[in-house]
């Protein structure tokens, strides 16, 4: 009897406990829910600042997938339910969605999120360069984030942003900026120095899209591409000649892909100069999570490390 009695006290015991634990959780996560501010990135290396800047502190949720190109793209459903819910929306500027199509304004029309109140582009504070194709000298080149001490400007800006739009967290968002800050201004420093051991007229760096404006200019390098920006044509006899012009007065000795477009043209222009593609590398988007590139530092230093070594000539 008395057995029977405890294995009953037992029972309600376990049953009433777990009772207690699944009200109880779901009491903390829907107050959780509540808290959290709703950020939403335009891309992979937006979300990836975000994420270094604010922890767990916020949730983000990014628009344009891994590989994939954020010049031109289509929103779907899923973006337009989570920008209507954002409570901030982190975009890069300077025409990479708002360029072309203009997809990203389609977008923050439908979800009624105005500039400077929920709506940030986060090179504002940064000195733009531009398009130099006739006809497109007024249009800037979106690219800044590829000369790190842009990113570290984006960085800042994220960080001024939500401290503002969540004031209990701004200690800990300052506190991870100033951490990731210094991360990226030595990378910054290292790059400054990286390919002066490279003859000049080795130094030229060809790649599809003219992406690398920026950070030629901040690392001391040439830039050459098949086509100025994505939104245009890619590929055509016209921009195949004009680059196969450039690497024949060059010493170059290899050719590189970024993982965000098509490797067909740039696979062409190896064909005809016999140069070897040296390696991949990132410049619209982040690499898939868990495979190297993955962070915004990672896909910089790839960059940098890849860059140094395709232009020596090294295997
Ligand atoms: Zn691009």
């Amino acid at each position: 009897m008395i057995k029977k009695l405890s294995a009953a006290i037992i029972a309600l015991l376990v049953v009433g406990g777990g009772i207690f634990a699944f009200v109880n959780g779901r009491g903390d996560q829907k107050s959780e829910e509540n808290q959290k501010l709703k950020v939403v990135t335009t891309n992979s290396i937006l979300e990836d600042m975000v994420n270094q800047v604010a922890g767990d502190d916020v949730d983000v949720y990014s628009i344009v997938k891994r590989g994939t190109d954020p010049h031109a793209y289509d929103p779907t459903t899923d973006d337009i339910a989570e920008a209507t819910d954002a409570d901030v929306l982190f975009h890069n500027g300077l025409n990479l969605e708002t360029g072309g199509s203009g997809w990203f304004n389609k977008l923050t029309d439908t979800a009624n999120k105005h500039d400077g109140k929920e709506v940030f582009a986060v090179s504002k504070n940064v000195k733009p360069l531009y398009l130099t194709a006739a006809g497109k000298e007024n249009e800037t080149d979106p690219h800044a984030w590829l000369d790190i001490s842009n990113g570290v400007k984006y960085v800042k800006l994220i960080n001024s942003v939500l401290k503002d739009k969540d004031p209990d967290n701004a200690k800990d968002y300052q506190k991870r900026t100033d951490a990731y800050v210094e991360k990226l201004e030595k990378l910054h420093k290292e790059a400054q120095n990286k390919f002066s051991d490279i003859p000049e007229e080795q130094r030229l760096l060809v790649t599809s899209e003219g992406a690398f404006k920026y950070f030629s200019k901040a690392y001391g390098i040439k830039p050459a591409y098949i086509w100025e920006i994505n939104t245009e044509s890619q590929g055509t006899p016209e921009q195949m000649k004009q680059v196969l012009a450039k690497i024949d007065q060059s010493e170059a000795k290899s050719l590189f892909v970024e993982t965000s477009v098509s490797p067909k043209s740039m696979n062409k222009v190896s064909k005809e100069t016999g140069l070897p593609i040296h390696s991949k590398i990132f410049t619209d988007s982040l690499a898939k999570k868990g495979t190297q590139g993955d962070t915004y530092y990672d896909m910089v230093k790839w960059n940098i490390d890849k860059i140094h070594d395709g232009m020596l000539g090294k295997e």
